[in-house]
């Protein structure tokens, strides 16, 4: 999706554009602008300490448990986790509604993982220091911030550190809080913070489909044994098929096959094999294309392997059969805003009164659950700048985390409501 020019989002939405003057101009905002600006050194502080709390996939606990207790310290009401560990806390308005502010505490690092952080000057290094060091530290921010400075909001805020963002995690975290009867319809508004900076919207949901397909046949002696049918000439025959399945450009779809493993040695024939395929897109109706489309070759593969496995053996030898397993080892929804959601105009006119220069994109996040819902969602940084992710040298830099920051807060502010 191409960046709306700046002046074109004042013309559209001018009452977006001046409500979002407005609150800039509010002395308590003022004052907030102020006291986070002051706050940096605690800020990069909280980021060092939650990073050193090892949180691999599926083993949060630990700084599910670190962000409960800053939570609590802060002062923010209702304090407590869910059945998959999702740490929540909110900060009372007065409607029905919550505006949620959300940030994924996993990380992609295995237990194990030496996390050595260490800070020079403004620099932070080590591993998930921005990917989610960035948005968990900015959303504590934001919610010690509301702690200290007097707002009046409308709608109730909840903070949420989430778990199984990343990988395997499948977005189970988002997923469940989405099922849960207590927030799916009072969530009016998600802001998912990943990552650092400030320079990016992500109003698509970059849909996902993960499978692992394993072959299996009687195996044998490559000489003895030969027309067995082999599962290896199964799966090559599949991804040729596959592959061969057009993708349109837009919406962008693409496949992948990963991971290919299997056999046992050079003279069998093997008794097994495997394939990781990856399917992308921005449009379920096309995930679900090419899931069939790739199933279908699958079922075309283990025939013409089974007929000619018939072919290849001696009279009296008959092939033992093949099967095929398709599993799903990962499915995130996509879905995407619609181009006048509220949500959108307010984070575009903060943008714009801000002077920063921001770009929608596409991408695959936490918001990928209520934007495939349907829901008002979008995903940005937590501000500063960062770099690394997934790797040992992950880097962030706080020197502006303080726009990221008030880019939050007025976006919040804005969803929320406050009166004048
Ligand atoms: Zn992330």
């Amino acid at each position: 999706m191409a960046l709306t020019p700046r002046a074109e989002v004042s013309e559209l939405f001018p009452n977006v554009q001046q409500e979002i003057a407005r609150l800039s101009a509010l002395p308590e905002i003022r004052s907030a602008f102020a006291w986070l600006r002051a706050q940096e050194p605690q800020f990069a502080h909280w980021q060092l300490e939650l990073a050193r709390i090892p949180a691999p996939p599926f083993g949060e606990a630990a700084r599910a448990a670190w962000l409960a207790e800053k939570f609590r310290d802060l002062g923010l009401d209702d304090v407590h986790n869910d059945d998959v560990g999702n740490v929540f806390g909110t900060h009372r308005g007065h409607g029905k509604s919550y505006v949620a502010l959300s940030a994924h505490i996993d990380t992609v690092f295995p237990a194990g993982t030496p996390l050595n952080l260490k800070q020079q000057g403004s620099r932070l290094y080590g591993p998930g220091v921005s990917d989610n060091g960035a948005g968990v530290t900015a959303m504590l921010a934001i919610a010690a911030l509301l702690c200290a400075v007097r707002i009046r909001h409308d709608l109730h805020f909840v903070f949420i550190g989430n778990v199984g963002e990343e990988g395997e995690g499948d977005l189970r975290g988002m997923r469940h809080i989405f099922s849960a009867p207590r927030w799916k319809d009072s969530i009016a508004y998600s802001v998912v913070l990943d990552g650092a900076g400030s320079d990016t919207i992500v109003a698509e949901a970059l849909g996902s489909r993960r499978f692992e397909v394993i072959v299996r046949g009687p195996g044998g002696h490559s000489w003895s044994d030969f027309g067995a049918p082999n599962p290896i000439l199964v799966l090559a025959r599949a991804i040729q098929a596959f592959t061969e399945t057009p993708v349109p450009l837009s919406p962008k779809t693409t496949f992948n096959v990963g991971v290919i493993r299997g056999g046992t040695s050079v003279n069998s024939i093997p008794e097994s094999a495997s394939m990781r395929v990856d399917i992308r897109s921005t449009s379920m109706a096309e995930m679900e294309r090419l899931e069939q489309a790739l199933r279908l070759a699958l079922d075309h593969a283990v025939e013409d392997e089974s007929q000619a496995a018939e072919k290849r053996a001696s009279s009296q030898r008959r092939p033992f059969g093949l099967s095929c397993e398709v599993v799903v080892i990962g499915n995130r929804p996509a879905g995407e805003l619609d181009s006048n959601a509220p949500i959108l105009q307010v984070i575009r006119a903060v943008d714009a009164q801000l002077g920063n220069a921001a770009q929608v994109q596409r991408a695959s996040t936490d918001a990928n659950i209520p934007l495939s819902l349907g829901r008002e969602a979008i995903a940005i940084g937590g501000g500063g700048l960062g770099g690394g992710a997934h790797t040992l040298q992950e880097w962030f830099d706080c020197s502006g985390r303080e726009l990221g920051l008030k880019r939050i807060l007025l976006t919040l502010l804005a969803l929320a409501g406050v009166s004048g």
